[in-house]
C-alpha cells in the first residue's frame, strides 16, 4: 500500500534508490493562488472530448502521483490533475478511496493539444508506464483503487483504446492478458490540493524517491523525443532549441525549472520581484525574451509581480487552464513556451482591468539605468 504523505516506506526501499537529479530541493507546502476553490467538486466534464486545440483524456494506472508526473512531461499536454474516477461524489475523498471499498480508481485527467500530441501517443505512454496485466494492483500498491482503466470521452477514443489494447494483446509484449478496463467517462473529482503536482513539489518524499522518480526516469528514456522541451527540429537555431533539456535544467534553479517547465507556482510574498519597484525590464528566464516592463507593474497585494499588460512587443501567449478545479488563463512565453503565470480580470480598471500574475522565478530583471538616473522632474 502506498503510505500517506506523512508515513514512510521501509528504509531498505528508500535507501536502495537514490535519485540525484531530484534531490535538489523540497518545497514545504503547496502555494496558494488567488481564486483557489475547494476540491471534491467534479472537474469540468465536457461531453465532447476535443476541439481543434483542446482535448481531454482520463486514465487510471495506479498511484496518481506517478501518472501525473509522467504525463506532465509530455509535449502537447497542457495540464494534468490528479483525482478520482469511476465512483461518486460522496466517496471522492482520499481516505475513503484508500480503503479500496469505493468504486473510484486513482486517476488523472489531462488537457492536451491534439495538434501537438495525439490520443494514440497518450495511449502508448499510458500502456508503457504501468503493468496492465495485474488486476487491481500496481507493484506494492494493491486494491481496486489502483486498477488499470481508460475512461473514454467519445466513440473515437473508445475505438482507439480498444484497437490499441487488441494490438498489444496480439503482439505478445506482455506474457499475460491485458486487464485494463475501457469504460465510458462519467465524472472526475480532483483530488485534495496536497496531491496535485505531488512529485514535483515533494521529490524527496520516500514514495517519490522509491517509486515515482524511477518511473519518471524510465519514461524520459523511452519517450525522450516526445517530451516538452525536447529540442524542436525546426527551431534548432534559437536558444531554447540549442540548449538541451539537461543543460537548461542545470542552468535553472529547481524552482525556476518547476515554474517554467512544469507550470508550477512559487510562494506568494517569498519571491524576488513581487514588491520590486525599480525601473527596468522583465525578461524570460529561459530564452531572454522581453516580456514585461516596470512601467506596467503595479502592487496588486497578491504577493506576485503583477502587470497590467505585457511589454510593448513582449510576446506572451494565452492558454485555457482548467487544472486544480479552477478555470484560469495561463500565460506562457511565446518564444520558448515557458510557463509564466496567469492573467485575471481584477486589475486596475483605468489600465484595462487585467492583472498578469507572474512568477518571479520565470523572470530575469534587467535594470534600466537610463530611467533610474534620469533627473527628478521639478
Ligand atoms: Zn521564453
Amino acid at each position: 500500500m502506498r503510505p500517506s504523505p506523512t508515513r514512510h516506506l521501509p528504509l531498505i526501499a528508500v535507501g536502495a534508490l537514490a535519485l540525484g537529479a531530484y534531490a535538489l530541493m523540497s518545497f514545504a507546502d503547496t502555494p496558494n493562488e488567488p481564486n483557489e476553490q475547494p476540491t471534491a467538486k467534479p472537474a469540468d466534464a465536457p461531453g465532447e472530448a476535443a476541439t481543434a486545440s483542446d482535448a481531454v483524456a482520463t486514465f487510471a494506472s495506479g498511484c496518481f502521483w506517478c501518472t501525473e508526473a509522467v504525463f506532465d512531461e509530455l509535449r502537447g499536454v497542457k495540464s494534468v490533475v490528479s483525482g478520482y474516477a469511476g465512483g461518486d461524489a460522496a466517496t471522492a475523498d482520499y481516505k475513503i478511496v484508500s480503503t479500496g471499498r469505493t468504486k473510484h480508481a486513482e486517476a488523472i485527467q489531462l488537457h492536451y493539444d491534439p495538434s501537438l500530441v495525439d490520443y494514440e501517443t497518450l495511449l502508448e505512454v499510458f500502456w508503457k508506464t504501468h503493468d496492465p496485466t495485474t488486476p487491481n494492483r500496481q507493484g506494492a500498491d494493491v486494491g481496486p483503487q489502483y486498477r488499470s482503466a481508460i475512461f473514454y470521452h467519445d466513440e473515437k477514443q473508445k475505438a482507439l483504446a480498444e484497437q490499441y489494447k487488441a494490438k498489444l494483446d496480439e503482439s505478445g509484449v506482455f506474457d499475460k492478458p491485458i486487464v485494463t478496463e475501457i469504460n465510458q467517462y462519467d465524472t472526475f473529482f480532483p483530488a485534495e490540493d496536497y496531491h496535485q503536482n505531488f512529485f514535483a513539489l515533494n521529490p524527496q518524499q520516500p514514495y517519490c524517491r522509491a517509486v515515482v522518480g524511477p518511473k519518471v526516469e524510465k519514461f524520459r528514456k523511452v519517450f525522450g523525443d516526445k517530451l516538452k522541451n525536447a529540442p524542436k527540429k525546426d527551431k534548432a537555431d534559437d536558444k531554447q532549441g540549442a540548449e538541451s533539456k539537461a543543460e537548461l535544467k542545470k542552468r535553472l534553479s529547481a524552482l525556476q525549472w518547476h515554474v517554467t517547465q512544469e507550470a508550477g507556482t512559487e510562494r506568494a510574498f517569498q519571491n524576488l520581484y513581487w514588491n520590486k519597484t525599480t525601473a527596468g525590464d522583465y525578461e524570460c528566464i529561459v530564452c531572454g525574451e522581453l516580456l514585461f516592463t516596470s512601467d506596467n507593474k503595479f502592487d496588486s497585494g497578491c504577493g506576485w509581480p503583477s502587470f497590467t499588460k505585457p511589454a510593448e512587443g513582449g510576446a506572451v501567449t494565452q492558454h485555457a487552464d482548467n487544472s486544480h478545479g479552477m478555470r484560469r488563463i495561463e500565460i506562457r512565453c511565446e518564444k520558448c513556451d515557458a510557463h509564466l503565470g496567469h492573467v485575471f480580470n481584477d486589475g486596475p480598471a483605468a489600465a484595462g482591468g487585467l492583472r498578469y500574475c507572474i512568477n518571479s522565478a520565470s523572470l530575469e530583471f534587467e535594470e534600466n539605468k537610463a530611467r533610474k538616473e534620469a533627473p527628478p522632474e521639478e
